[in-house]
């Protein structure tokens, strides 16, 4: 008889759904270790709540993919801490995919950070983490109270996003103290003008200091709209002209501002609270960006870095520099480890929805071909538009994983008691009724 194959997914969000649908597609078990109570990683805690259609949507995807019955859900299980890796490897599962996205904050370099004691500085994640949650009604995490005039470090479309998050909440607190509650997703998809108007105001009259995002390239290199590597130079000048179209309807919706060439050199403080940033002034000669020596120094109240995610270490999971350690972006193969590989924002270095689902389409496809070792010629169609490197390594996974001959009956057996034990921790009995559940709580 046909032994059983079961593969461990780390992650349960856009790309660890997708690599469980895959598998589970093919006839083999997964079981999606989540940190949290719910999966869905970046669209519920990155994108901002304004995205509520796109959410939707994306949330219904992942929540299909997960309650199929060959799924086994784990939530609350973090891996490098309420699991090891050791763990999950000493079960024999067919692989491990690590599905954890990018959740720590690229360090940001400047002066004085460590002498701030509070939320006056902060980064992205935490901001929109707070942002999308603080209005439930069992919130108790971090608070960020928004100040006008806030300094976004960045220059990514999540910057802009931050941005769109300080002048909305300032021009709310603006409108409170005119006692008017005001509705921050009508405000976001009307714009701020629009919106003020159903009030008889101009945004004017609220005499906001507006929030602006300090940039170390030119507005034009903002990476807002995709450049194609080794385009002609008027399709640069196209997508210039699209990422500077893209800035200005922007700024006429929400009216945050753009600072480019500056690069943080200092940050300072009064108490702890941060009161000012400076920046050195960068120069383009149209070839090459440089930093000169003129500075330039910012009051502000409040500073936020945004400046991108990286995927947050995990013991046992090696680290390259701020990445995990992988032969390539493609299979995402995590060095140290055969049967172990990363797929979506954790590997990619794009964040993006449709990035992360078609590299965890693809190679959780790739893998579970592989286990079932589907016939070499149909599976190779994969590597054949691969560099020979890629490609190499591709036949090696195949090999590998078609190596593994299946899960003993004892050792299925043992997967199960052990998810048991971990759904029980946390009183988890089907996946919907979880997820009702924890939704109740809110
Ligand atoms: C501000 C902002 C705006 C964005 N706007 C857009 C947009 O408009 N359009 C777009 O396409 N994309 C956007 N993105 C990017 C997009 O949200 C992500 O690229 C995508 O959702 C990533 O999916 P993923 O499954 O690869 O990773 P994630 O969504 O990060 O999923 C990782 C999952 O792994 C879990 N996990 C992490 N570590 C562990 C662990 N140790 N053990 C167990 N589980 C773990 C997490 O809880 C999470 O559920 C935005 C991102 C941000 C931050």
């Amino acid at each position: 008889m046909k032994k059983k194959q079961i593969v461990a997914v780390v992650g349960g969000a856009c790309a660890g759904s997708e690599a469980a649908h895959q598998l589970t597609s093919k006839g083999i078990d997964v079981v999606v270790f989540e940190q949290n109570a719910l999966p869905y990683g970046k669209i519920e805690d990155g994108l901002p709540r304004w995205h509520g259609k796109l959410q939707d949507r994306e949330i219904k995807k992942i929540d299909e993919k997960l309650s199929q019955s060959n799924v086994q859900f784990v939530p609350n299980c973090k891996l490098g801490k309420d699991i090891s890796l050791q763990q999950i490897l000493d079960f024999n599962f067919s692989a491990v995919v690590l599905a954890s996205g990018a959740w720590k904050d690229r360090p940001l370099s400047a002066e004085g950070l460590e002498e701030i004691e509070n939320s006056s500085f902060c980064y992205q994640n935490p901001l929109i983490y707070w942002f999308n949650h603080y209005h439930e009604k069992n919130y108790e995490g971090e608070t960020f109270p928004i100040k006008e005039g806030a300094v976004v470090i960045g220059g990514g479309l999540a910057s802009i996003d931050v941005a769109k998050v300080c002048q909305l909440e300032t021009v709310k607190q603006r409108l409170s103290e005119r006692g008017i509650e005001a509705d921050i997703i009508e405000m976001e998809h009307k714009g701020i003008p629009k919106y003020l108007s159903n009030f008889d105001i101009k945004y004017e009259e609220l005499n906001i200091k507006p929030a602006c995002i300090y940039y170390r390239r030119r507005d034009i290199d903002m990476p807002l709209a995709e450049m194609p590597k080794g385009c002609t130079p008027e399709k640069k000048e196209k997508v210039q002209n699209v990422r500077k179209k893209i800035l200005a309807n922007a700024h006429k919706k929400y009216f945050f501002e753009v600072q480019p060439l500056s690069l943080p050199k200092e940050i300072h403080n009064e108490n702890g609270n941060v009161c000012g940033i400076t920046f050195f002034k960068m120069r383009y000669d149209g070839d090459k960006l440089e930093k000169t020596t003129e500075e330039v120094y910012v009051e502000t109240n409040f500073v936020v870095s945004s400046i991108g995610s990286i995927p947050q270490p995990i013991e046992e999971i090696p680290m390259k520099w701020e990445t995990y350690d992988i032969s390539d972006t493609v299979t995402g193969s995590i060095t140290k480890y055969d049967g172990v590989y990363g797929v979506g924002n954790a590997v990619t270095g794009k964040g993006n929805i449709m990035v992360s689902n078609k590299h965890a389409k693809n190679m959780g496809g790739f893998i579970a071909s592989s286990i079932n070792q589907d016939s070499q010629e149909e599976i190779a169609k994969s590597w054949e538009k691969e560099t020979e490197d890629i490609a190499n390594k591709m036949q090696e996974i195949y090999q590998y994983l078609g190596s593994k001959s299946g899960i003993s009956d004892e050792d299925y057996a043992r997967i199960t008691t052990f998810v048991g034990d971990l759904q029980n921790k946390s009183e988890y009995s089907s996946y919907k009724e979880w997820k009702d559940s924890i939704l109740e709580k809110r």
